[in-house]
Order: structure tokens, then sequence, then C-alpha cells
């Protein structure tokens, strides 16, 4: 069963390294946007020669799009013999920056014991790879399949994925008839499939004051103490609230189950630049806080906003000359996939036939590009599935496993045969 599709990814072993090496070697950190478009060319290539017709698609006028920046992706499709369905391989070819801590080169795609080392190693150029090397044995064991497969890789994942798949959804190409079946090779561990992701909901607060000098506070109003009393409420009464709440979707890890509120960043004063010399001594008439708000299939959005806008408006009654501005940064409803979706059935069937078990099915505690495959696209038949520890994410000294990309690389090829050719068998 199957023998020759697994031996034809064990024969591409050393390519499915050096493919993932090449493209830890294009630092395409975002922010800004580095390396996109050789990147990107580099990936349209290597399918082209493969036979698939590609296309570079630059996400004009988008969060970050410059001459300097520019925000290139590439979309490959290759039409099989016949029509049938297509099966899309997504994945974001941008990475984080490397931040501190590495003991090897982030960017050199060093191989060693069994690792690919770099930054986007497993999130999730190792992914991407995989998914080229499943296709491409598949379609040498199968030349006459039916139906279609494309391979995309896109950028800004990190930053919403606005000028990457949220882009190309926009111009049709997440939606039917062209795509019925998308898996996103995203790290979520070789034996889980993940159905979706939590909903997310960023703000910003901005409290009010009133300048003055700093030697006569008691002539100002002082902004920040202001945010001190939104941050005390914070403390006592929401994110114990929020604690509260579990959530029935199979989120991981287990923390994850449950809301959750994070505190991205605050800013008050006067900034920073007066270093190496002194600041000037002022009462700070405003204080921003960006909130990072995630929430579960079983909250409402309105609901989400108004436990944080209930206690600013009771501050605002409470609290002598407290007042506030909030603003939205960013919306994303949770989703989740049904397990009887025809791409996780397909996914599955691989890993029971790789593992000889049934796969873990987990919700992804934050967003990735599915958001707009099914708010965008209106494709609903999407995954994410994928070679990669999801805790080595974003970390230093990333790394993914060669054993678990080939045997990901395997589950997908078995994938791919399910949703073509309708079988597991040859
Ligand atoms: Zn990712």
């Amino acid at each position: 069963m199957t023998e020759r599709l697994l031996k034809a990814v064990d024969a591409r072993i050393d390519d499915l390294v050096a493919l993932t090496a090449d493209l830890i070697r294009f630092p395409t950190v975002n922010p800004p946007g580095e390396a996109y478009r050789p990147c990107a060319e580099y990936v349209g290539e290597r399918l082209r020669k493969r036979g698939f017709e590609t296309e570079f698609i630059r996400a004009e006028g988008t969060p970050g799009d410059t001459d300097r920046y520019p925000r290139v992706n590439v979309v490959a499709r290759f039409d099989g013999r016949s029509a049938g369905a297509c099966v899309h391989f997504n994945s974001h070819i941008d990475v984080v920056e490397a931040g501190e801590g590495w003991t090897v080169d982030p960017f050199a795609g060093l191989v060693k014991d069994g690792r690919v080392y770099g930054r986007g190693a497993c999130d999730m150029k190792g992914g991407l790879a995989a998914s080229i090397i499943a296709a491409e044995a598949f379609m040498e064991v199968f030349p006459d399949f039916p139906g279609a497969i494309e391979i995309s890789g896109t950028v800004d994942e990190e930053s919403g994925g606005f000028g990457g798949v949220a882009h190309l959804a926009r111009l049709g190409y997440f939606s039917k008839p062209k795509v019925d079946h998308v898996i996103i090779p995203e790290p979520l561990n070789k034996d889980r499939i993940c159905l979706g992701h939590r909903g997310v909901w960023w703000a910003e607060i901005e409290t009010k004051g009133e300048i003055a000098h700093g030697s006569m506070p008691f002539l100002g109003d002082n902004a920040v103490r202001h945010m001190g009393a939104v941050l005390q409420a914070f403390e006592d009464e929401l994110f114990p609230a929020l604690d509260r709440k579990v959530t029935r979707m199979p989120v991981v890890p287990e923390g994850a189950k449950r809301s959750t509120m994070n505190i991205n960043s605050i800013h008050g004063g006067q900034t920073e630049d007066f270093r190496p010399g002194l600041p000037s001594p002022n009462v700070p008439d405003s204080c921003r806080l960006t909130i990072d708000r995630r929430f579960l299939l079983e909250e409402d959005l309105a609901t989400v906003k108004s436990e944080v806008t209930d206690i600013l408006e009771r501050l605002k009654r409470e609290r002598k000359k407290f007042d506030y501005e909030i603003r939205d940064l960013m919306e994303v409803l949770p989703l989740m996939t049904e397990r009887d979706a025809p791409v996780v059935k397909a996914v599955a069937q691989g890993i029971m036939a790789i593992f000889d078990r049934e796969p873990d099915y987990v919700i992804s505690p934050g967003t990735y590009d599915q958001k707009h495959v099914a708010r965008i696209g209106h494709i609903y038949d999407c995954i994410a599935y994928g070679p990669g520890i999801l805790d080595l994410a974003h970390r230093s000294d990333e790394w993914v496993g060669i054993a678990d990309m080939v045997e990901s690389a395997k589950v997908m090829a078995i994938g791919l045969n399910v949703l073509l050719r309708g079988t597991v068998a040859d």
C-alpha cells in the first residue's frame, strides 16, 4: 500500500534538506519584509522547472509595500491530465526577526544531527519544502492524476497576511472553482491536524491627561496614573474573569483553552530619545496601551469588547478627570473546520498510514492565514498540517527535524492521493 509513493519521498530526502536550507538562507524577515522577491522567485523557479505554471503577484498598496520592500507572492499550479479537484498548499515565506540568544547563524541553513537550523526552519520553511517534495513525489508516481496541485509562497503572515493570502484571496486565488482544498503546512507537529484558531481582538486604549511642570504635578493631570487605574481594574476583574472561561475547542497548549489577554505595549509621556541626556520634567498628557485579546468560539466579539469598555466607562464615572479613547486595531473571528471535512479526512488517512494511529485534532492558540482562506475566499475545507514543533516557532536556535519533514511529506503525499485519486493505496 502506497509503497511507491513513500519510496518516491524517501528518494528525495537530500533534496528536501537542501531545499529547506536554501529557503532559510533568504532572510525574509518581517518587518520590514526583507528578501521577499528573491525567495518567491526561488520557489517559483524550482516549480517552473517541474512543469508548474508560476505567477508572481506583488501586493501593491498593502501595509509595508514599497519598492525597497515589495510584497511579492508566488502561486504555482500544475494541472493534471484530466479535470478534478485542486489541492492548494499555502506556506508563508516571511519569518520573524532572529532576536538574541542564537548559538548558530540564523540564516545559514545549518544541517546538523538530523536537524536543519535557522530562523523559519520550523515556522515554516520546513513545511513549505515538505509540501513541494510531497507534490513532486506524487506527480512522479501518478503522472496521469486528475485535478490540479497548487503551491503558494506568500508574505506577511506574521503581520496579519494582508499583503499575502488576504490580497490573493481578494483577487480570487483562494476561491472555488479554482481551489477546493487548502493545506497550510504550519508547524503544528507531524501527527496533528489543526482545524482552526481562536479569535483575536487588538485594540489601543489611550488615557488622557493635562501637561504641566513635573515639579507641580497637581497643576496637571497624569495620564499614566489614569492608565494605572485601568491596569488595576484589569488585574482585579478582567484577568480573573477571562481565566474562568474555558472552551470546548481542542486548543493547544492547554493554557490557551482559556480566554487570554496580553498587554502588548504601554507608552506614556515623552519618548526615550532624550538619551544620553536627561528628560524634561513633564506631567504626561497621554498614555497608550495596546491589548491583544484572544477569544473562544463560545464568545462573541461584541461581548469581548464590552468587557473592556465597561471597565473604562465605569472608571469614567468614578474617577476624577478620567477620559479615554479606544481604537480597534484588528479583529479576527474564531474558526474551526469540521472533522468530517474532506481535507481533514484525507490527511487523517495519511497520518494513520504513517504513524499507525489516529491524529490529534487541535486548534491553534494564535491565528494564521486560514482566516483569509475562509472569510475572504470562502474555502472552508482548510487545515493547517505540517512538520516542526510548535513550541520552537519564533525562538532562538529554531530547528526542524529532518525525519519529521520526511514523515510529514509522506502524509501530505497520501493526502494528495486521497483527495485527487480517491485512494490511499496505489
Ligand atoms: Zn507560521
